[in-house]
């Protein structure tokens, strides 16, 4: 007999609507690669969310099999580093855009694409993680490289209550610095110091036009928002500060000027969690297994099932998720 598992599918039809179902697949129905992997666990992050409604071009395959994160246990291998159990974890490389993703019971994906699971770290430990929480300290690890310490002063994250946001206070306050969480959810405020942040801003204060040059208020700084809040960030970056830039929840566009780079010697970093390379993957999931207090990790995330992934991937979208969402396979 051959097995089949759950997976949610999103297709389109002749008039480019899109529609989203659950199916039953087999490994045949599989796209090629040489591990197979029985998914243990897989998250809802925000480009999910844009995938399965439709919101943005995330999906460039039809039909597909959303999910651009999952971790789980080998079933077969054909690819020299991976063997049947190994525990293994996936983000990014066009799983989930154009490559079946993690929303199904199985996967079957390219080896090299794969990283090991942290020692000491469960499969639903890492998706409480995932992408949103992997991007946040390669964001952290920029910002360090960049030499922005603790003692250069405070650091700002934007978005602070979603999935980027969270993990990211967790780490900078577990590493020292002194974090300023810019919110728009005021009455996710106890969350956010429960987390380690040290001030509560609103996000109002950054979503305004920005002016050339405001004000030096923090030192560094990782930003999940984009457009106005990005230009008002770099705006009241200190002399010689570095802001990390991963997301666009507030718009792709970046309404600033030059100022900040030209006058204060401000620096924007750039960060793909995507087609980061494999070095810097394992450096950043190492780091996670050393730097992030698993304490935090779960008051940051809640676990749902298969039966409630479309429903948290469309309120993600609306920006009513806080922290991360685990799904349960
Ligand atoms: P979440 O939805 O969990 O978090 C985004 C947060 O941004 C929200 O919780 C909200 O925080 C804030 N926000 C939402 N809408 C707006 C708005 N219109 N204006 C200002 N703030 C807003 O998403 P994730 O944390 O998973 O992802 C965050 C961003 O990072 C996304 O754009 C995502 O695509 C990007 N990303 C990029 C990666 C990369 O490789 N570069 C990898 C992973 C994510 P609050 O309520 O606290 O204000």
């Amino acid at each position: 007999m051959t097995d089949t598992f759950k997976a949610i599918l999103v297709s389109r039809d002749a008039e480019k609507k899109q529609s989203v179902d659950v199916v039953d697949l087999t490994e045949a129905d599989l796209m090629e690669g040489d591990v197979t992997v029985a998914v243990e666990a897989t998250t809802v992050n925000y480009k999910d969310g844009l995938a399965i409604t439709g919101k943005a071009p995330v999906v460039r395959r039809w039909p597909l099999v959303p999910g651009i994160d999952f971790a789980g246990t080998v079933i077969s291998s054909s690819h020299a580093d991976w063997r049947k159990g190994d525990k293994v974890i996936l983000n990014g490389w066009g799983v989930g855009e154009t490559h079946y993703g993690a929303y199904a019971g199985r996967a079957r994906v390219k080896g090299d694409w794969l990283v090991p699971l942290p020692e000491g770290m469960s499969a639903h430990d890492a998706m409480a993680v995932g992408t949103a929480g992997y991007t946040a300290m390669l964001s952290v690890m920029a910002l360090e490289r960049h030499g922005i310490v603790p003692d250069r002063g405070p650091v700002v994250v934007t978005g602070a209550a979603g999935g980027v946001g969270s993990v990211a206070i967790s780490l900078l306050s577990s590493l020292g610095y002194h974090v300023i969480a810019s919110t728009g959810r005021n009455a996710e405020s106890p969350y956010l110091i429960d987390l380690g942040a040290a001030e509560v801003i609103s996000r109002e204060e950054l979503s305004q036009p920005a002016k050339p040059l405001a004000k030096e208020r923090w030192a560094g700084g990782v930003d999940s928002v984009g457009s106005h809040t990005l230009a008002n960030v770099l705006s009241m970056t200190s002399y010689g500060g570095a802001i990390a830039a991963c997301g666009l929840a507030g718009g792709m566009d970046l309404p600033g000027s030059v100022a900040p780079f030209i006058l204060r010697g401000v620096s924007l970093l750039g960060i793909d969690s995507v087609m980061a390379p494999k070095d810097v993957r394992l450096e950043a999931w190492r780091r996670i297994g050393t730097d992030l207090d698993l304490k935090k990790l779960s008051t940051l995330s809640r676990t749902i099932g298969f039966d409630g992934l479309v429903a948290a991937a469309r309120d993600i979208v609306d920006g009513k998720i806080r922290g991360r969402v685990v799904v349960d396979m």
